[in-house]
């Protein structure tokens, strides 16, 4: 549990960062904390004299630069108002409550199940004063992580529409395709906006670029990026009250590129592994694809041999993500589709105008899976809060860098290597 000495410096960091970045509204911001918080500890009757002193030369420097800052930004903003600012003008709210429900996600029992603690429980207006008198913060910091395609995004819109929160996606195209340090304003402009919401979601996909390690990437922009992150999280956290539903969802392929300060006091302490989908995951997105889902109302279902079934198609699709599910029931059903073209162009009767067993052999044999076994392995190794090769090192109970050694041992044993 972090202490207030712990967040104060946390603080000063951001707000020394922040200066020598040149970035005075964020360190404006931070010092407006910084502020607070030395003040409310200085009027503490049993503050230790050294700590009474830390705080009053933390408060009378921060006091000073506020001041001064105060005019100088005063005057800037004025003089950039005629920009081009585009962060500032879109609107990141500007799409309406998804038309979802957590139905809508296929299985992932368990990954609902951690919903319902971690998210319903806490915006339920039976429990949302008890969490408010007992200073919990309301808002909340939920960070899902997982391989590529199994369904992050989805779930956030499915929460989205269940809360009925309108839902800014921040994604890293958007922050790409701006102008390098444009990052930190668009931050920032989401922030700002989602004030105005009593309930909604801001959603970072791919957070990991947002949120580069500092130990990786050193470049000003990224530390501003994250400074102002951090900041603004830390913000919009205390300021939620009970009625309001205020939530801030981050998604990653790479949890373990992320700054660990992302991690760290209080920030996505709430942490969510969303895994490839199980069995009847799976049957629900292929009985989703070939319109066989009783919620498809408008869709007929695409005919199929009698032993093309979803459960056998299940099996058959063990290991593969959502999306790869999704893109290889496509490919499948254009096999008949092609057929029944073929056949109307040549004018003949069309011979096999279902899916057949084969058709689903031959899409699943030449497509790619994005998902390899070495990612899966990552995943669980950030699990077990291991390095990689620590943690490969664990479970084959061999050391990784021999590897080479052991192989060449076995082959000379079983007699393949002279
Ligand atoms: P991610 O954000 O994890 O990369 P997406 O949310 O973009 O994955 O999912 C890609 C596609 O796969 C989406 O169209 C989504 O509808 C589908 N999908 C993946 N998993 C599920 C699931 N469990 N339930 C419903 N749809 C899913």
């Amino acid at each position: 549990m972090a202490t207030i000495l712990d967040t104060f410096q946390e603080f000063a960091k951001i707000y020394n960062d922040a200066r020598s970045s040149g970035n005075n509204e964020v360190a404006m911001r931070v010092g407006k904390n910084i502020l607070s918080i030395a003040e409310a500890q200085l009027s503490q009757p049993d503050l230790s004299a050294t700590h009474k002193e830390y705080y009053r030369q933390w408060y009378v420097q921060v006091h000073e630069y506020m001041s001064t800052a105060t005019k100088k930004l005063a005057k800037a903003k004025t003089q950039s108002s005629g920009d081009n600012n585009i962060a500032d003008n879109t609107d990141w709210f500007s799409a309406d409550v998804p038309n979802l429900t957590m139905d809508d996600v296929a299985g992932l029992v368990d990954v609902k199940e951690e919903f319902m603690v971690n998210i319903f429980a806490p915006f339920d207006k039976k429990y949302s004063p008890i969490y408010y008198r007992y200073r919990k913060d309301l808002g909340l910091q939920i960070l899902l992580y997982g391989p590529p395609g199994t369904g992050k995004t989805h779930i956030v819109k499915c929460l989205a529409g269940e809360l009925g929160c309108k839902i800014a996606v921040v994604q890293i195209k958007d922050v790409m395709a701006r102008l390098v340090g444009d990052g930190a304003k668009i931050i920032a402009a989401v922030f700002e906006q989602a004030q105005k919401y009593d309930k909604c979601i801001i959603f970072f996909d791919e957070i990991d670029a947002l949120a580069a390690s500092r130990d990786d990437d050193e470049s000003r922009h990224t530390k501003e990026q994250l400074t102002t992150l951090l900041t603004y999280m830390d913000g919009f956290m205390s300021k939620t009250k009970p009625g309001q539903i205020k939530i801030i969802v981050a998604a990653t392929n790479r949890p373990w590129a992320l700054d660990s300060a992302v991690k760290r006091g209080g920030r996505f302490e709430t942490q969510i592994y969303i895994p490839l989908p199980d069995f009847d995951a799976r049957k629900k997105l292929i009985d989703i694809a070939f319109g066989k889902d009783r919620g498809q109302k408008n869709r007929l279902e695409i005919p199929c041999n009698p032993d093309v079934t979803s459960e056998w198609l299940a099996t058959k699709l063990e290991g593969y993500a959502g999306a790869d599910i999704k893109a290889i029931c496509k490919q499948i059903i254009n096999k008949p589709l092609k057929r029944a073209i073929f056949a109307e162009f040549k004018g003949i009767k069309c011979a096999e105008d279902c899916v057949t067993r084969q058709d689903c052999l031959t899409v699943i044999g030449e497509y790619i899976n994005s998902i390899t076994d070495e990612m899966l392995l990552e995943f669980d190794a950030y699990k077990a809060n291991m390095e990689f090769k620590e943690y490969i090192k664990a479970i084959l109970r061999i050391d990784v860098s021999r590897l080479k050694e052991y192989a060449r041992r076995w082959l000379t044993a079983k007699g393949l290597l002279k």
